[in-house]
């Protein structure tokens, strides 16, 4: 079959490739047919080299772990059905079975030795087709067909708003505003998956005030704000108390105001993978103040468990039912899988884009 790979450490070795092995499914295994993969920051550094390791004895990784299927086959008396639309989650349990990793939390994983399909020691899912354990598949409405792809982002992001909850646990805590940095897939799901949850959602990025993500954002009652013109320190006095603040640009710079616009008792979750960028200078002695005299909270966030794609799946369901097409107009361009290299180049307008296999 045909898959789109890299050679890992290698830059610019993405290719197409026609000669991977069909994948068998075993026992408990579904065989799935791709319909999309999503391409995302962590593909494109793989892509650059910087990260990403192959199956063990294979000079190739094929990439890819943002995913949507349909399964073609699957064992006699599972819940799973030909036809059923399929996302596959992400990261498989640690070998030495570390304790948040049999208890379903390998999102958690203590050891690092974890693998992930795509990205790390296991083929990913841009391939025209995979085998993969039920136990790992998650079955999707078709209602959300057009942009089920979105589910392994998604799940990214119910995480971190799960934990965000369940940490805040530790107070009586009533959230009114939230404030998400940065507008790229991660921080539209985030602020459209907290304005869901009743929060008033504020969205400071780079984009121009009145470009696409300002109207597109203005439609789910989301405001916008041109971190430009309003500096993101300035954001409180701006809107007001920021009782939640989901930091998702990427971008190390951003790290500290995003901890510092916090309000009294609230939590920032921190999303970004940031790399080797020049040290940023901070006032330790400002920041520790303001965490203990506030109560602050910071929460650090990767990864997904499969509940977090079942929540995922969900929200993805309600957002269409509540504004429709609203979703679906988060994936900005599809690209042939053969034409795979074009489509780890970004243009301005774009939020997510997608290689479409079939
Ligand atoms: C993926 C996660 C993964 C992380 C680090 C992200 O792009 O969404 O599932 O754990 O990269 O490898």
């Amino acid at each position: 079959m045909r898959a789109v790979a890299v050679v890992p450490g290698v830059p610019n070795s993405l290719h197409v490739r026609d000669d991977v092995r069909d994948p068998e499914a075993g026992a408990g295994d579904a065989l799935v047919r791709v319909l999309e993969t999503g391409v995302c920051a962590t593909d494109v550094d793989i892509a650059e080299g910087l990260f990403g390791q192959g199956p063990a004895g294979s000079t190739f990784l094929i990439l890819g772990h943002e995913n949507l299927g349909v399964v073609e086959r699957s064992p006699a008396g599972a819940d799973l059905e030909p036809g059923d639309l399929v996302v596959s989650t992400v990261r498989r349990p640690c070998p030495e079975r570390c304790v948040p990793c049999v208890s379903d939390q390998n999102d958690m994983c203590l050891t690092g030795h974890y693998v992930e399909r795509g990205i790390q020691g296991l083929h990913g899912f841009m391939a025209e087709r995979y085998a993969e354990s039920l136990r790992y598949l998650v079955k999707l409405s078709p209602l959300i067909r057009p942009f089920g792809v979105l589910l392994e982002p998604m799940s990214v992001v119910e995480k971190g708003i799960e934990q965000a909850f369940r940490a805040q646990e530790r107070l009586a805590w009533n959230p009114r505003r939230a404030a998400v940095l940065g507008a790229g897939p991660i921080g539209m799901l985030a602020a459209a998956t907290l304005r869901l949850r009743g929060l008033e959602v504020h969205v400071a990025a780079l984009e121009p005030a009145g470009s696409f993500k300002d109207q597109h954002l203005a439609k789910a009652g989301i405001r916008y704000h041109c971190a430009a013109s309003t500096p993101i320190e300035s954001l409180p006095s701006q809107i007001g108390p920021i009782d939640l603040v989901f930091e998702a640009t990427g971008a190390t710079a951003v790290v500290f105001p995003a901890i510092r616009i916090l309000a009294r008792n609230g939590v920032c979750i921190l999303s970004s993978v940031t790399s080797g960028e020049s040290p940023v200078p901070i006032d330790l002695a400002t920041w520790n103040r303001e965490m203990v005299l506030g109560n602050r909270l910071i929460l650090g966030t990767v990864n997904a468990a499969r509940r977090h794609f079942e929540m995922g799946a969900r929200d993805l369901e309600l957002a269409e039912q509540r504004l429709p097409g609203w979703m679906a107009q988060l994936v900005t361009r599809h690209v042939p899988f053969t034409d795979a290299p074009a489509a780890l180049h970004r243009r301005p307008e774009d939020i997510k884009i997608v290689l479409s296999f079939s």
